[in-house]
């Protein structure tokens, strides 16, 4: 039963989740009203542009979206499969509203099923800012009053992460904004949807896993502590003010990351 779910799962997304996986690919948008300006972006546009390349900031809010390569294929095939798994071995019962406010309760949410949206605002010299930053997370849960996000990266190379003590600073700021974000179980943008997760303490965890397998192969982890927290908000800041070309973004100098650049073919900058 699970090996047709997954024939059928591979199927599909030959034929037409190639679109969707390149219509999912967001932009980074810019809405100047009045008093407020609104910067909206995924949170993988913030942290790959954070955490990877700056330069990708003025390429998104240009309209330039990469084609899906066949990693991020592969990967997304991976996700599916693994919602697919859970959802035929693992048994999840309705959880109450009560239960979501009892600190104490333990939790844990179907994967790819809660949606996370942080919002900060930032006030600059000459003008109020409100960075809203979008996902969905691979799995969320609470346990002993601890709120645990984990994320799962699926690689076909896991070996390559044997000399590696960190995770990259895109996969690190990707939890730390789903950390600290509201939750809901659809998009919405309506804050009646949003719930929070209370809890006495955050954790992350980013596990490599093997593609073929889908195996954890390496797990990072870590408790949020205040260095992150900070290490997130001036993230989020200079985020805003590169998008609003308060600032200019810095070049990283590594011809590496720009042979593995998704955007290598529309950027200027590529060394
Ligand atoms: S090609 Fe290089 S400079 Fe341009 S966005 Fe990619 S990593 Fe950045």
């Amino acid at each position: 039963m699970h090996f047709l779910s997954e024939l059928n799962l591979v199927t599909s997304i030959d034929n037409l989740e190639y679109y969707e996986i390149f219509n999912s690919l967001s932009l980074i948008k810019i809405n100047r009203e009045s008093e407020i300006t609104l910067l909206n972006a995924s949170v993988s546009d913030f942290a790959d542009s954070l955490g990877f390349c700056e330069y990708k900031i003025p390429l998104s809010l240009k309209g330039v979206r990469p084609k899906p390569s066949p990693a991020l294929i592969q990967g997304t095939k991976a996700h599916k499969q693994e919602e697919i798994f859970e959802a035929e071995h693992v048994e999840l019962e309705p959880v109450t509203i009560e239960q979501i406010e009892d600190k104490e309760e333990d939790i844990e949410f179907a994967r790819e099923n809660i949606h996370s949206t942080l919002i900060m605002p930032f006030e600059f010299p000459n003008e109020n800012v409100l960075v809203t930053l979008s996902g969905r997370i691979d799995k969320i849960l609470r346990s002993d009053e601890t709120l645990i996000v984990q994320d799962d990266k699926f690689t076909g190379r896991p070996k390559d992460y044997d000399s590696k003590t960190q995770p990259y600073a895109s996969q690190l700021l990707q939890v730390l904004t789903y950390l600290n974000s509201s939750f809901s179980t659809k998009r919405s943008k309506n804050p009646d949807d949003f719930f929070e997760l209370p809890h006495s303490q955050k954790k992350w965890q980013i596990r490599i896993c093997d593609r073929k397998t889908r195996e954890p192969y390496k797990i990072f982890s870590g408790f949020q502590d205040s260095f992150e927290l900070y290490y997130l908000h001036s993230s989020l800041e200079r985020f805003a003010t590169l998008s609003l070309g308060i600032k200019e973004p810095a070049h990283h100098n590594s011809q590496n990351k720009c042979n593995a650049c998704n955007l290598k073919s529309f950027c200027d900058f590529r060394i």
